[in-house]
Parts: structure tokens; C-alpha cells; sequence
């Protein structure tokens, strides 16, 4: 075994108000090589089962990779793993930004916190130095405002801080935890956890990078990006328009999310809240990440609406603060996507969750009377920023719908469970299975909930056989293309879903950005990833070996949730995606649900688990060197 850097670890117990540093050693981080792998080994070898996530027995880590902060683009993102507060399964979620690159240049790869602080406190990080303070001037306050106040109390801006805002500190099921205030650990409700903990912030003082072990070789390949930004037409749309760049084209083929996933068909709207739109209208900048040269980051400003500090809606938010809710002002996205980065809330589930009360409104299920006197219709952008703050705060029935649509659909009655769209709990992002089979069965295997990050979509199965896309596929065992129109998920479907998924599981442990790394559009692909973990860190890999990493993090994910009693029961989609569209390009498409759920057996299998349960079997996780979980 080749040499491995020594991860560098913070302990931090809550409780006790004490901070400790400790070491991983190299042969250990190889198999768990950064951010969600890394996460998950230090998370399991300290969760008890049948936590409370709100409580003080939940663990939260927050990690990062050898590779962060190296000197190419998309090497700055930060994973945290804990238990879910919204699905009751492992939470799983990442950020980019330059705190990622600053936590790692002060010498550290991760951070355990366990406990619950008698009073507010974060975490303060300068290199050796690592402490807790008080965060009584900034709890309650929103996140730019709590940024202002830590600022002044060190009085210097060389500060990246990662913090929650107030829906994190009222422990909102889908809080965030954001840095910038305007990237966000997203998903799974991370921040209703720091919230919990009585932990508003990690704060670390800008630091010394890395250098890479082979200089030439990386800055090699660094040179090359812009070139192959500009000789490929996705990203040159990614890097001008930003990620919500290719949503019309979603909408042409009748495959945006329209009104709570009623239809898939938003020809009012989205034409008007496009990323090319953007572009024309409110952007004011592209911002980037630390190091990165795609910039596809938006900074947008609305005078006397929209503060550019709070950055510029994503596609994903766009379709759920917007069409997901028949919403069609840019404008109004633009503000719905500050309040939620003000608050610290998922704008996906936020949103989803927005269009599921929307249409219980439609239905009569809620009523003026509930909502306090507001119309609560679909389209009706006036109601967003009142439905946001009482979510973030709790409030009248904000109070309900800051559980998320599983438990509100439950609090209004057994009969309307159809109406959240939602896999474990978590709310859907804005691709749909209708149109992406196997990324339907991936949004139902995935442990922490339906996720459109998890693996390459069905759509790059249609790309000319003699693009580059097909040198990466076929380097991860991908070879067979399809149609644009066959919307299947056969045997080489589920192929590709696992394959990519392994994929896609060694980046979000690498803590790579999937728009620059990833098998198949991305500036670079499997090969070169292998190429910058040996000139970057020395590390002389494999791409089976990182693969095997993947499969790994999939597995101990799979594994935790096992304990927590999920199983092929919770692998399942929403009834809603089984109705066949009803109007538009994509009319009379549905999901097949034999074929959906032959493909989840066969999923199992070619992962090793057990078909009756969907569970890791002892030979899958003994296979993957992961036989400790047995005895834990
Ligand atoms: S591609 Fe975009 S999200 Fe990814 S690192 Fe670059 S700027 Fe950040």
C-alpha cells in the first residue's frame, strides 16, 4: 500500500465545551478517502441506533478531502453526514464555496461534533488554533447579519464561516447550513441539526494551501480547463447562464416540474425563468468557488428586493420556488431564494413543499382560515415571502409545513399521503423519472432520499457515439446508447445507474464539484481524476480502487439505515409519478411500475444485497472491508 496522508480530526463535545485534535491513520483514510466516505466512517463508529437526530446523541460531521483546496478548478466542497431530522435516515450533504478550501488549508480534514450546548456557541479555527465562543450576539439573527456580527467581534473579513440561520436554530426539518450565504449544505436537514446542538457557526481564518505533490503536472492540467470549457457546448451554457441555463429546454419536451409534479408542462412560465433570462436580466455577476474557473455561481440584485450578498437562484430552485409552484417572476424567485439563504432553508424541499400546501389549498384541504388569510393558489407569487417566514420561524402554519410534506400530508390525514412527493421523506428535485427512468430508480434506492447528484442522468445515454462522452462512460463500464424517446430502465439501465452512482459516491467523498469532475459532460472525467490524485497528492490509485470507494460509502450508508429500520419498504416512488402526464410534449408518459420495480431487484442484486430486503448482506460489506459494521 502506497503512502496515504494521515487525516487530521477535530473532536468537538458540545456538551463539555472542549475541543480535541486527533488523527486517522493513512492505511484507514485510503479506504475512506474524504468528505461523505470519511464522514460516515467517523459517524458510525459513534452513533448509537434509534437516535433522536434533534437530540443531543445525534453526531454531525463535517469533512473535507486530501484533494481540497489543490490548485485546479472544482476541488472545494465541504460533505456533512449526520442523521436525517426529515427522513429518520443518513443525511448526506454537500457545499462548495471557499470555506471548504480554508477548513482544509487550516490543516484539518474534519470536524465531529457531538453533544448539545448549554448556550449558542461556534466554532472558531486559525490553523492549530480551535476553540468555542459564544454566539449569543449572532443567534437569531439572519445569516448575513450573524455573518456581520462575528466579523466585527474578530475585526477582519479574512473569515469564511459556515453557519445556520434562524429556521437551522428553530430546527426546521429541511434547515441548511449555508456559507457565503449563498451555498448551502442543502439537503436532509443539516442545519436543524447544528440548531439542535445549539451551534451556529464554524468560522475559520483564511490559511495556507496545500501544494500539489507534482506541480507541473497538475498546473498541466489545470491549463487545460478553459479550453475544454469553450469545446464543449454544456458547459460554455453552465458558465454563461448558470445551472438553470438548459431549463426551457426541460419544459420543451414537457419535462419540468409543474404544480406540486402535476404536469410537466409550464408554457407561461418558463420561458420567463430561464437561466438565459437571467443572464439579460438581474444578473449582476458570475461568482465562482475557491479556485474554479467555470464560474457558474450567479450573483443576481433586484434594487429594493433582491441583495446580491444572497447570490442567485440555481435551476434546481428556480423550478421549485418557480414551476413547482406555477410561479413565473424571476423576480420573485430571486427574492424567495434570498429569504430561504437569509433563514437557512433547502430551497428544494422548501419550494416542494410550498406547491404540496398549494395544491391541498386547490383541493380545500387547507383553507383562508389556515393559512391566515392567504391565497395560497398556484402562480400566486405574492405569498411566497409570508409562507417562507412562517416556516422559518414556525409560525402559524408555517409551524406544519416546516415538517416537510410527508408529516404535513400525515397532520392533514391518512388520506392524502399522494400529495407529498417525496422518497423517505425528502422532497424531489427537479428531474423528472417520467423522462429519467434510471434516475427514478435512483432516486428510490439512494439512502439519503431522492437526489438527482447520485448518479448520471438517463439523458447523456442519447449523446453522438462518436462524442466524448463515450470515452468516460465507457471507462466505467457504460456502452450501450439509447434513443432519445425510449424511456426504459432494462438491464443496462440499472448498469448505468449503479455504475455512475459509484461514481458520483468517490466524488462527493473526494469532495469534487460534479459540474468539473464526473463520468460523463464534466471538464474531466474518471482517467484524469485518477491522474490528479497521483501528481496532486502522490497517491498512486486506480480507478477500480476509487470505485471500490464509492460503492463503499453506498454501503455504509445502506447499512446505517438498515439499523434504523429501513428497508425495500421505504425504496419506493411516489404514486403521482405511476399517473400518466397529462398534457403537453410529454402527454400520456408514465413510469412502468413492474419495470421500475424489476430494476430495483436487479439493482440489489448487482450490489450484492439482499433481494427480499434491500439490505447489505455481511458478504457485500465484508467484500468492501467494511466486516467492522458487523460487530458495531
Ligand atoms: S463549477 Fe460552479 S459550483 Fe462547481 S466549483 Fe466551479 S463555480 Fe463552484
Amino acid at each position: 500500500m502506497s503512502l496515504f496522508p494521515e487525516a487530521r480530526v477535530l473532536g468537538v463535545d458540545l456538551e463539555h465545551g472542549t475541543v480535541a485534535a486527533k488523527t486517522i491513520p493513512g492505511e484507514i483514510y485510503r479506504l475512506y478517502p474524504g468528505g461523505s466516505a470519511l464522514g460516515l466512517y467517523l459517524f458510525l463508529n459513534r452513533i448509537k441506533t434509534g437516535v433522536d437526530p434533534l437530540s443531543p446523541g445525534n453526531v454531525l460531521v463535517m469533512a473535507v478531502s486530501p484533494l481540497t483546496g489543490l490548485p485546479i478548478s472544482g476541488l472545494s466542497r465541504v460533505n456533512v453526514t449526520t442523521k436525517s431530522p426529515l427522513t429518520g435516515a443518513i443525511a448526506d450533504s454537500q457545499a462548495g464555496g471557499f470555506f471548504p478550501a480554508e477548513l482544509k488549508a487550516n490543516g484539518w480534514d474534519a470536524i465531529i461534533f457531538s453533544g448539545r450546548a448549554p448556550e449558542p456557541v461556534y466554532l472558531y479555527i486559525n490553523g492549530e488554533k480551535a476553540e468555542l465562543r459564544s454566539a449569543a450576539s449572532a443567534w437569531g439573527r439572519v445569516t448575513g447579519e450573524a455573518e456581520k456580527e462575528i466579523r466585527a467581534e474578530h475585526a477582519e473579513d479574512n473569515l469564511h464561516i459556515a453557519q445556520i440561520g434562524p429556521a437551522g436554530e428553530n430546527m426546521v426539518k429541511y434547515a441548511s447550513i449555508m456559507n457565503m450565504c449563498n451555498r448551502a449544505n442543502g439537503r436532509n436537514g443539516t442545519g436543524a441539526v447544528m440548531g439542535s446542538k445549539k451551534l451556529k457557526a464554524v468560522v475559520v481564518k483564511k490559511g495556507k494551501k496545500q501544494k500539489p505533490v507534482n506541480q507541473e503536472r497538475v498546473k498541466e492540467l489545470s491549463a487545460e480547463t478553459k479550453d475544454r470549457i469553450q469545446a464543449n457546448s454544456v458547459l460554455r451554457n453552465l458558465a454563461e447562464n448558470g445551472t438553470s441555463g438548459d431549463l426551457e429546454s426541460l419544459n420543451l419536451v414537457g419535462h419540468l416540474v409543474t404544480r406540486n409534479w402535476k404536469s410537466g408542462w409550464f408554457p407561461e412560465g418558463a420561458e420567463k425563468i430561464t437561466g438565459t433570462k437571467m443572464t439579460e436580466t438581474i444578473l449582476k455577476k458570475r461568482d465562482t468557488c475557491y479556485g474554479c474557473v467555470v464560474r457558474c455561481k450567479r450573483i443576481v440584485e433586484v434594487p429594493g428586493m433582491v441583495d446580491p450578498l444572497y447570490g442567485g437562484p440555481e435551476f434546481e430552485t428556480c423550478a421549485a420556488l418557480g414551476s413547482y409552484c406555477g410561479i413565473k417572476s424571476l423576480e420573485a424567485i430571486a427574492h424567495a431564494n434570498q429569504l430561504c439563504n437569509m433563514y437557512g432553508l433547502d430551497t428544494i424541499s422548501c419550494g416542494a413543499t410550498i406547491a404540496f400546501a398549494m395544491e391541498c389549498f386547490e383541493k380545500g384541504l387547507l383553507t383562508k382560515k389556515d393559512t391566515g388569510g392567504l391565497e395560497l393558489t398556484f402562480g400566486n407569487e405574492e405569498v411566497l415571502p409570508e409562507v417562507i417566514e412562517q416556516i422559518a420561524s414556525k409560525k402559524g402554519f408555517g409551524a406544519m409545513l416546516a415538517e416537510g410534506t410527508r408529516e404535513a400530508a400525515r397532520q392533514l390525514g391518512d388520506g392524502f399521503p399522494e400529495l407529498s412527493i417525496a422518497v423517505k421523506g425528502q422532497e424531489l428535485p427537479a428531474h423528472m423519472p417520467q423522462q429519467k427512468p434510471s434516475l427514478g430508480l435512483v432516486y428510490a434506492v439512494n439512502p439519503f432520499g431522492a437526489d438527482h447528484q447520485s448518479s448520471a442522468h438517463d439523458t447523456v445515454l442519447s449523446a453522438n457515439p462518436k462524442s466524448g462522452v463515450w470515452n468516460k462512460l465507457k471507462q466505467i463500464g457504460i456502452w450501450k446508447g439509447y434513443e432519445p424517446d425510449r424511456m426504459t430502465v432494462d438491464e443496462e439501465k440499472v448498469r448505468f445507474a449503479y455504475n455512475s452512482q459509484c461514481f458520483y459516491a468517490v466524488a462527493d467523498s473526494l469532495c469534487l464539484c460534479q459540474f468539473v469532475w464526473g463520468p460523463v459532460w464534466q471538464v474531466y472525467g474518471p482517467s484524469e481524476l485518477v491522474e490528479l490524485c497521483r501528481y496532486g497528492l502522490g497517491w498512486d490509485t486506480s480507478l477500480y480502487e476509487l470505485m471500490l470507494a464509492g460503492e463503499r460509502r453506498i454501503n455504509m450508508m445502506r447499512h446505517f439505515n438498515a439499523r434504523e429500520g429501513f428497508s425495500k419498504k421505504d425504496d419506493v416512488l411516489p404514486e403521482r409519478l405511476f399517473n400518466p402526464l397529462p398534457d403537453g410534449p410529454s402527454e400520456g408518459r408514465v413510469l412502468d411500475r413492474d419495470e421500475i420495480e424489476a430494476a430495483r431487484d436487479l439493482y440489489y442484486r448487482f450490489a450484492g444485497w439482499d433481494t427480499e430486503t434491500g439490505n447489505p448482506t455481511e458478504a457485500a460489506l465484508k467484500r468492501l472491508s467494511l466486516g467492522w459494521l458487523l460487530e458495531n
